[in-house]
């Protein structure tokens, strides 16, 4: 039996969410149909107000409230604005926040190079990393990147295009396993692993 439209919509939407398949999002479509107005009342106006009132940082990529852009982490004063920590996804700079032991700013990249599928730079957020640095200011940047191929071919790149710059750079590698993404990693690890860091 095939579903209702409107079901059968929020079901293809929800699907399309990372970590939810077909069958989770089925059973999340049929509890918001369960419950009546209530719950799917409050998500679509929590949905609807999102874009106005939540955005990315326009300088490091955090999420923050749309009125503290530049977000907190860019402005706290106490922060050493001479050393950034570049990552891969926005959701990476609270795993290193947790570590405790970086106290510079950030930059997230929101994805990485792909030379494998002809993806470049104008999918990533490196050349507003680069305009950064050579704004002035920044001395030294930590890569902490995964440690799959891609993530390989973006540290290579930026650290390239740094070095013609004359800057310290240095990336991540005790005890990030090898192919895996910084969110695997345990509060532990990363801290060990920012203050073990290796110049590139
Ligand atoms: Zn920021």
């Amino acid at each position: 039996m095939s579903q209702p439209e409107p079901l059968a919509r929020l079901i293809g939407l929800l699907a399309r969410l990372p970590g939810i398949g077909r069958r989770s999002a089925e059973r999340i479509a049929l509890l918001l149909v369960r419950d009546g107005p209530g719950l799917a009342g409050e998500l679509s106006l929590a949905l609807a107000n999102l874009p106005a009132r939540v955005k990315c940082c326009s300088l490091c990529g955090n999420v923050t409230l749309a009125e503290a852009d530049p977000c907190r982490l860019c402005t706290d004063p106490r922060r050493d604005p001479h050393v950034l920590c570049v990552v891969e996804e926005a959701d990476d700079i609270p795993l290193i926040e947790k570590a405790g032991v970086f106290h510079g700013r950030y930059h997230a990249l929101m994805g990485r190079l792909s030379p494998m599928r002809g993806e470049g730079l104008h999918n990533t957020r490196i050349e507003g990393l680069l305009k950064r640095v050579r704004e002035g200011g920044v001395q030294e940047v930590i890569l902490a990147l995964g440690t799959n191929v891609e993530s390989d071919a973006t540290a290579a790149f930026i650290a390239h295009e740094l070095a013609r710059a004359g800057l310290k750079v240095s990336r991540l590698a005790l005890g990030i396993p090898a192919g895996s993404e910084l969110a695997y990693s345990d509060p532990v690890t990363l801290s060990r692993a920012i203050q073990g860091r290796q110049p590139v």
